[in-house]
């Protein structure tokens, strides 16, 4: 076969399908392989004409097919089966090429399979894709890391197929080996918060304030009007008006009420503990998906049957409606939150690894083909970009500024939840977080005594330099300096 294809697929499931085809939309000439034939007999003869293919039967075939420096993108199966391919493309590939895994990989993966493939010469780019199979089709949010090299091959291509905002492109070169991987978790650690936070507001009001699933979808369309604008918003609404066809009842309330997760929510968290990074309202959104599943323990719980508020706010429909807008605030708030404990991991980790991670370019990437998609996106790439955000975004001018006018629903919110016995671990930790942020002096004082109680760990003094031992045991309890 002679080389004719500028990249190449390996990996025709529904995200590597959807990949090939979006290449070929936008001029690409496409190499594609599968483990499996069929699947790329299935793929030609579905799509074949929608632009130029180059199905490939061995791999042999396929880096052949490619021009160089060859650049095949990896779509396959997580883990092993992704090891396992980027090692035979390795083996038959030359210095200079370039592997690019687009799969949900965990970043040290990433960086491990960098060394080990740029040890032998060629160029490894661990790409985040965000979208799922219609991002992948039509336009997903790319965050490739790897390095500069590769990134001037991978650039032209990699921006054919990006979705645009506001004509832009959503890629970007996000840092070398596995930023990219890395980013993409964080990306997806906000999401499982942005998605409870949006879960406790409905409870708030299906459970709280006693409406219909499709009222509060009217609600959720209303605030896709505000500040709240993106994409998870607009889909909460689509989804709370959607009737079952066999019972005619809100389809909702008969979703089995146990969230399912694969990972890079949980991954974000463990990587902030590892850095020592407080990303609450991730965490909570991850421990939260937890319980739901818990299901032996929660019928257990509902056996026991716990006196306690049953949830309902019993509110006339004037406070009805300050309510809602109070939920409102009180979403924009701790998703603030959530952004700005996402961005600090991010900072974190560019420090730790060695990343030069432009975090306004970040935002902009954000603002199409992906999951979190939003409106607001603008204003972190703008607060980032002016500096202001530096430190954190909640710092920034334009967000202080909504963090406070939110401040007092915030508030009443999380008040009300608990006075009435409805969970909001995401609302409650966010203000939390917030208000120990803001606390000039904090308890940990008191831990720090607690630590040289039990294990003279010993403490600093607000009065004095160095660091101080007080003898516990001893009648008189004097000081030491340590
Ligand atoms: P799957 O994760 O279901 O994997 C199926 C593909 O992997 C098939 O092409 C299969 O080939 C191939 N495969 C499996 N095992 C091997 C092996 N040992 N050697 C070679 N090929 C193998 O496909 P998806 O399209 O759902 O996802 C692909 C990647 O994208 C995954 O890493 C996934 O995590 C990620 N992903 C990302 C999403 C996003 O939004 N970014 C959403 C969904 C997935 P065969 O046909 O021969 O079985």
């Amino acid at each position: 076969m002679s080389a004719e294809a500028n990249v190449g697929v390996v990996g025709l499931a529904a995200m590597g399908g959807s990949l090939a085809r979006n290449l070929a939309h936008h001029g690409n000439k496409v190499a594609v392989f599968n483990r499996t034939y069929a699947r790329t007999e299935k793929l030609m003869n579905e799509h074949g004409t929608e632009g130029e293919f180059y199905p490939a039967k061995t791999l042999e075939e396929f880096v052949d097919s490619l021009v160089k420096p060859r650049t095949a993108i990896i779509m396959v199966k997580a883990g092993e089966p992704t090891d396992a391919m980027i090692n035979a493309l390795a083996d038959l590939m030359e210095p200079g090429d370039i592997i690019v895994d687009a799969g949900n990989a965990y970043f040290p993966d990433t960086i491990r399979r960098e060394k080990e493939i740029s040890a032998r010469g060629l160029h490894f780019v661990g790409c985040g894709v965000s979208g799922g199979e219609e991002g992948a089709l039509l336009g997903p949010s790319m965050m490739p890391g790897g390095s500069e090299e590769s990134w001037k091959t991978l650039k032209p291509i990699f921006e054919s197929i990006a979705a645009k905002a506001e004509g832009e492109p959503c890629v970007a070169h996000i840092g070398l080996n596995g930023a990219g991987h890395f980013v993409k978790m964080v990306h997806n650690g906000i999401e499982y918060s942005d998605m409870q936070l949006i879960a406790e507001s409905y409870d708030l009001m299906r459970r709280g304030l006693g409406m219909t699933p499709a009222e509060i979808g009217d609600v959720f369309e209303e605030w896709n009007k505000t500040e709240l604008d993106s994409y998870l918003i607009e889909i909460t609404a689509e989804v709370l008006h959607q009737v079952d066809k066999k019972t005619g009842k809100p389809l909702v309330d008969l979703i089995v009420d146990h969230a399912g997760m694969k990972g890079t929510g949980t991954w974000t968290v463990q990587t902030a503990l590892s850095l020592a990074v407080p990303v609450t309202g991730i965490a909570e959104a991850v421990f939260a998906r937890g319980l739901s599943s818990e299901a032996d323990l929660r019928e257990e719980a509902a056996k026991q049957g716990f006196a306690g508020p049953n949830g309902e706010l019993n509110l006339n429909s004037e406070e009805k409606k300050a309510f809602i807008e109070d939920i409102r605030q009180a979403l924009y708030a701790s998703k603030i939150v959530a952004y700005a404990q996402g961005f600090n991991e991010i900072t974190t980790a560019a420090k730790e690894y060695g990343w030069d991670i432009d975090l306004a370019a970040v935002a902009r990437i954000w603002r199409g083909g992906c999951i979190i998609r939003a409106k607001f996106l603008n204003r972190i790439s703008e607060a980032f970009e002016s500096g202001e955000a530096n430190v954190s975004l909640l710092f920034a001018p334009y967000f202080k500024n909504a963090i406070e006018t939110a401040e007092k629903s915030w508030r009443n919110v999380v008040a009300q939840a608990a006075l009435n016995g409805l969970p909001t671990p995401a609302f409650a930790s966010s203000l939390s977080y917030f208000d120990g942020l803001r606390s000039k002096r904090l308890p940990a004082a008191l831990i720090q005594g607690q630590r040289d109680y039990f294990g003279a760990h010993t403490y600093q003094r607000v009065d004095q330099p160095g660091a101080f031992h007080t003898l516990w045991a001893e009648p008189g309890r004097e000081e030491i300096e340590a």
